[in-house]
């Protein structure tokens, strides 16, 4: 790599925070003891552990018993769902209701739960990528047991409707789960006021660690653990805590929160300098509401542009751009986000997704902005193009 890059990937995964990387410095170091030791040293890790639960539960408005440690965003999707499809089964209740446009682990997991007998059903996204409360409310049926609604796409960065979902779900008498690792450090957060019954966090998406995640389960909803094992988690996941990773996850959320208001208007101020600028060049489209997304989401088509072949020559430029999910990097399938809000497959596969953080700078914000507009028409006018 020449020069210095410009990262603006920030959906797939981002920096450690200064703050998240000081408090997990002990937990790599001298605090090596496992929190289920009696010792002092173990003692003093099960403090770091609890400490951490408080923290997390703070952030998110909700009880330190209520907040389940784990791997990140994959495991926290798959226990949710799984534990709601068990306790619908257990009530007769088979139906399990989601959207087209969810992360695969939410999807493939629903495509595992379909095979093993569950009916799940996938509402179609609006245009805008909004998803409304009242689609969710016609499409409940008797035996609904949940409702997976995702907080924010991953892609374009449409933040959902939760609150009225939750409240619709709670008067049905349905469980709502939603997926909130891109909502997580960009959104405020109240599982209570939202009416959120599961939710699931990715500590390497709001600047903590990769491999430290959260399901919060409210009280009354035990995990289904999805591993055999010790007692760790209540019995919810077995397996000796990640206690650095978990350590700083709960550092990270809680310096997001503090910060949530300010980081979100400066976001927003660059996000929507990105969306005029790219919104200039001819036959560029916007995907996904241009007001109600994630402050620093912005995902484009050009038209006749080939996705991958923009964002080899900015990867030349030193910028790290996406064209969708960074799960799906690579694969020659169209975006299933981009197809479920109505794009044509070859719209979809001239996308451009760039992701910023507080860390981005106004100077990068330009330089983008002219490498993308200098490498649309570059492709463009390529002979064959
Ligand atoms: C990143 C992501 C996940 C997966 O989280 P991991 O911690 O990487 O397993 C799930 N859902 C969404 C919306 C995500 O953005």
């Amino acid at each position: 790599m020449n020069g210095p890059m410009i990262y603006a990937d920030n959906a797939a995964s981002t920096r450690l925070s200064p703050a998240a990387k000081a408090a997990m410095l002990p937990f790599l170091d001298e605090v090596c003891a496992n929190p289920s030791a009696p010792h002092a040293m173990g003692r003093a890790a099960a403090a770091a552990l609890a400490n951490a639960r408080a923290q997390m539960a703070s952030a998110l408005g909700c009880d330190a018993e209520e907040i389940f440690f784990n791997s990140g965003g994959t495991e926290a999707d798959a226990q949710a769902l799984r534990t709601a499809a068990h306790i619908g089964a257990r009530q007769g209740k088979r139906h399990i209701l989601s959207t087209a446009f969810e992360h695969h682990a939410v999807l493939h997991t629903l495509a595992q739960l379909q095979r093993e007998g569950f009916d799940t059903e996938l509402l179609p996204v609006p245009a805008d990528g909004v998803v409304t409360a009242a689609q969710v409310a016609s499409a409940i049926r008797p035996d609904t047991s949940l409702v997976s609604v995702m907080f924010a796409n991953n892609e374009i960065g449409t933040v959902q409707p939760v609150a009225e979902i939750g409240a619709v779900c709670r008067a049905a008498g349905v469980l709502f789960h939603t997926d909130a690792a891109q909502a997580a450090g960009q959104l405020p957060i109240d599982v209570r006021a939202q009416q959120i019954d599961l939710l699931s966090l990715s500590a390497h998406k709001f600047h903590g660690p990769k491999g430290a995640g959260a399901l919060y389960a409210r009280k009354g909803l035990r995990p289904a653990p999805l591993l055999a094992g010790g007692g760790q988690e209540c019995g919810a996941r077995p397996g000796t805590e990640n206690l650095p990773g978990i350590v700083g996850m709960a550092a990270a959320l809680t310096e997001a929160a503090a910060h949530l208001d300010e980081t979100a208007a400066a976001l927003t101020k660059k996000r929507d300098r990105l969306i005029a600028g790219l919104a200039a060049i001819p036959q560029a489209v916007l995907n996904g509401d241009a007001g109600r997304r994630l402050p620093g989401n912005v995902n484009f088509s050009f038209a006749g542009v080939e996705g991958e072949a923009l964002l080899l020559l900015l990867d030349a430029r030193g910028i790290c751009a996406a064209a969708g999910a960074a799960c799906t990097a690579g694969s020659p399938d169209p975006s299933h986000v981009l197809l479920a809000i109505g794009r044509s497959p070859s719209l979809a596969r001239s996308a451009l997704r760039l992701t910023i953080s507080a860390e981005t700078t106004d100077a990068e914000i330009e330089t983008i902005l002219r490498a993308v507009r200098e490498t649309v028409t570059q492709l463009r006018s390529a002979p064959g193009a």
